[in-house]
């Protein structure tokens, strides 16, 4: 099966279930940027896609960051003047701040208040809050259960550690035909949070399951790393590889009901920020294209100036934008099958355009060929407007020619890319149409191509031998 007969026939309810399922598993691991959580949770995805699973001590240097010592925790209570708990990490692992160092001790009511986070605005909801690079501890809780705590002597335990260990983080590389890679990647620092987090993760996962069964154009690179420090890491350790990144994505927030967005590289118009927009524009009215921000996920880092490199975000909501981000309400009731299948069935639209976009020549430019008589073409003469398939094959033979792909013909046609890929298929298969190929030119420039676009593929040619250089 391809990857466009994958696209054709998915099956959106099993493919959302499977993904959803994934999460409840996963939700009730306490993940962090470092420790056990994230081991386990990488060894639960292990499962499914050979990941290759990479520990980077404590202490070292990668790039303008140490990794951090290694964070983990057994359990944490507050208990009240009585010695009742009433606060118990085993209830959610959203109670305690991330990173929070280890702490026994007797407080009075106002002192603990400086250690204590919740929400007056969503009294029922418990925040998400983290203290990686300042050593520190503290609780969240719901607002209306610290209204009911009354003044005296609180007994407070958290039961962690922060020792020198490693940061945790795993890759999948799928080998395509080409050394061209489409770097997918997703953070997995968050503890119980379904969007945040366990939807990439899910999403990702599945798409390797499926990617892996099937022959690819391109190479394909799958991270899942903590946030920031992980993403880091990767770039620091794989200097040498990023040279063959050809596009990227970071899945991230891709399991609620708010429509799709996709956020441009920094290079803004590279060719995953058009195939993105591509597909989003033809998919819902609703779906928007953000330009590019240096703020948000771990495309900071990819598109960090130094590395530049053409990756964009895909999500439903934008973080920060919708008031369960970071609290305990982006739960398994926030996120639903039907719309990680939906972001499924666009990322995959997504990586079809990248994989099929190629450019194409037509083999028979000096007035149209003749259709007919290669079967293409309705038999019957006289009609209004052509069928849809005929007018999506004439605007792909109009414009092949060596400097337009794919993409482009949809963009300037209108076609939505699958047409013009589809009809490209049936040309190229009856000999009208040659993949415009570095091993094709010279054979087709001999003859049949105007003879501007030799200039213009010659003058092409210099600009990037002088680019190579
Ligand atoms: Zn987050």
């Amino acid at each position: 099966m391809s990857l466009a007969e994958i696209r054709e026939n998915f099956d959106a309810a099993a493919a959302g279930t499977r993904m959803y399922e994934l999460i409840e598993q996963l939700y009730p691991i306490c993940r962090s940027i470092t420790g056990d959580g994230v081991r386990r949770t990488l060894e639960i995805l292990r499962r499914k896609i050979p990941l290759t699973i990479y520990e980077v001590p404590s202490g070292t240097q990668v790039l303008d960051w140490t990794i951090p010592r290694e964070w983990n925790i057994r359990g944490a209570y507050i208990k009240d003047p009585q010695g009742k708990k009433v606060l118990d990490f085993a209830r959610s692992n959203l109670y305690v701040v991330g990173y929070s160092t280890p702490i026994h001790g007797k407080f009075t009511l106002e002192e603990l208040k400086t250690h204590l986070q919740s929400l007056p605005e969503h009294p029922d909801w418990i925040p998400y809050r983290t203290s990686y690079y300042v050593e520190n501890w503290g609780f969240c809780l719901p607002h209306r259960e610290l209204l009911g705590w009354k003044p005296g002597e609180y007994e407070v335990c958290i039961d962690s550690s922060l020792e020198p260990g490693a940061l945790t983080y795993g890759e999948l590389c799928l080998p395509g035909e080409t050394g061209e890679t489409i770097l997918l990647s997703c953070h997995v620092c968050h503890p119980s949070l379904c969007n945040d987090n366990l939807s990439g993760i899910s999403l990702l996962t599945h798409l390797a399951e499926h990617l892996a069964s099937v022959p690819l154009r391109h190479s394909y690179v799958f991270l899942f790393v903590p946030g920031t420090i992980g993403s880091i890491a990767w770039l620091s350790r794989n200097r040498s590889r990023l040279s063959s990144i050809a596009h990227g994505l970071v899945v991230t927030n891709v399991g609620d009901a708010g429509s799709c967005h996709y956020k441009k590289s920094r290079r803004g118009e590279a060719e995953i920020d058009r195939a993105a927009a591509h597909v989003l524009r033809h998919a819902d009215p609703d779906c928007r294209i953000l330009d590019f921000s240096p703020y948000g996920y771990d495309e900071r880092q990819f598109c960090s100036p130094g590395f530049d490199l053409p990756v964009g975000v895909f999500s439903r909501s934008v973080h920060g934008t919708f008031p369960e981000y970071h609290t305990s309400a982006d739960d398994l009731d926030f996120v639903r099958p039907e719309y990680l299948a939906d972001s499924y069935s666009k990322c995959l639209a997504i990586l079809h355009v990248l994989e099929e976009n190629r450019t194409y020549i037509n083999r028979f430019p000096f007035g149209e060929p003749q259709l007919g008589k290669r079967g293409l073409y309705r038999k019957m003469g006289g009609q209004n407007q052509p069928l849809a398939d005929e007018l999506a094959m004439l605007w792909v033979l109009n414009l092949s020619d060596g400097r337009h792909s794919l993409l482009d013909i949809a963009e300037r046609s209108g076609l939505e890319f699958h047409v013009a890929a589809s009809q490209a298929k049936r040309l190229l298969e009856r000999g009208l149409l040659l993949e415009h190929t570095r091993a094709s030119r010279p054979k087709h420039n001999a003859g049949m191509a105007p003879i501007h676009s030799q200039k213009q593929s010659r003058a092409r040619s210099r600009k990037r031998s002088l680019k190579g250089a």
